[in-house]
């Protein structure tokens, strides 16, 4: 029995529950309800939260930092129609759980984190839950990963202002960025589909995600 097989026996039944609410609350995507079946989303937590773990909120990972809901986590996903042959780049690693999930979907991950420590952990996980097709930077995001670009989507995993330019210039012609927008007065998740030097949008409803901290996004608090 494999690492992840073995992990997967826990919380069985959280996890089931978890996979009716998402589906309750409108993912249809077969590949995502399965990708998110077959992820331990609990050993994305600490181990004092890990009987909270697949229940449909947020929760704290260290660095002031947060593990996305799993509805949140499944509509991304679910937006970026991926069919498995794409090339996908992440800004905002913290636990790893949306990178394990795009991981299942896609055929390679590009993922940016600017917390040392978040995504050395984030490495370590996937690494042992046997995720090879994952590249990982510890860096400021807003700038993208110019050199192993261009993407087919990308995903930000915090709120800004806008979409930064450098990974609006990243993704290809057609392809599409999820990210929500906002501040902590109130976000929006939007998906964005380029078009030439434009972007057309649609807002997917409200949300709220940590600020998208860097130099084109939100300045670091002194
Ligand atoms: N999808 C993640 C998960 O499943 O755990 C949620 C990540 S959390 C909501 C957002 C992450 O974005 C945090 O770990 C934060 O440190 C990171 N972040 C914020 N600004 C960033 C930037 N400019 N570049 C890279 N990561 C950034």
């Amino acid at each position: 029995m494999n690492l992840t097989t073995h992990c997967l026996q826990k919380y069985a039944g959280h996890r089931q529950k978890m996979i009716e609410e998402i589906i309750d609350r409108g993912i249809k995507d077969l590949r995502v309800i399965e990708a998110m079946s077959r992820v331990p989303r609990h050993l994305f937590v600490r181990e004092t939260f890990q009987h909270k773990a697949y229940g449909d909120h947020p929760l704290p990972i260290g660095e002031s930092q947060t593990i996305s809901q799993p509805f949140i986590v499944a509509a991304m996903s679910q937006a970026l129609q991926l069919k498995g042959e794409e090339r996908v780049l992440e800004i905002g690693t913290g636990s790893g759980y949306q990178t394990a999930i795009l991981s299942e979907l896609a055929a390679q991950v590009f993922t940016i984190e600017r917390v040392k420590s978040l995504g050395q952990q984030a490495k370590q996980l996937l690494d042992r839950l046997g995720y090879t097709h994952i590249n990982y930077k510890i860096f400021d995001g807003t700038y993208g990963w110019r050199e192993l670009g261009p993407y087919d989507a990308v995903v930000i995993t915090a709120a800004g202002p806008e979409v930064p330019q450098a990974l609006i210039e990243q993704v290809k012609e057609g392809g599409l960025i999820v990210a929500p927008i906002g501040d902590d007065q109130g976000q929006e998740l939007m998906l964005y589909t380029k078009r030439g030097k434009r972007l057309s949008a649609r807002c997917m409803g409200a949300c709220f995600f940590v600020p998208l901290i860097g130099k084109y996004g939100v300045p670091e608090k002194e």
